[in-house]
């Protein structure tokens, strides 16, 4: 079935506004308006139809100087998987020291991806 929606390919600062004209079913997109350069297509391929997003938070940390330290997932995920991976996250309690780069959990929901401790508690 012939669909429309409008992206906005976060890419370059140019940041498209692309008119995207797309069939669901077969997967395929059938015009693509606004887009000044060929990664337009690609970007909004996969925005359409796997669309992924990098996922940061919080988790607590027992520590003198911090209550929680940031995370983030090491590649985009699934924009579907967003709540499965927070979930996973939710059970995590640390204790100082981490550092910045650390894995906090590894293949996080089998995804292939690793949850990034991003900065370092000492103590
Ligand atoms: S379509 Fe090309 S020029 Fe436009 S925002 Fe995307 S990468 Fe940049």
């Amino acid at each position: 079935m012939a669909e429309y929606r409008k992206v906005t390919c976060i890419l370059c600062p140019n940041a498209c506004q692309l008119g995207v004209h797309f069939d669901k079913d077969k997967r395929e997109i059938t015009d693509l308006e606004n887009s000044r350069c060929k990664r337009g297509i690609k970007y909004a391929m996969e925005e359409i139809f796997d669309p992924k997003r990098s996922v940061m938070t919080v988790v607590p940390i027992e520590s003198k100087s911090w209550k929680v330290t940031s995370v983030l997932t090491a590649e985009p995920i699934p924009k579907n998987k967003i709540f499965d991976v927070y979930d996973e996250v939710k059970k995590v309690r640390l204790k100082a020291p981490v550092k910045r780069g650390d894995v906090l959990i590894s293949n996080v929901c089998n995804l292939g991806v690793d949850i990034i401790i991003t900065r370092t508690v000492r103590e």
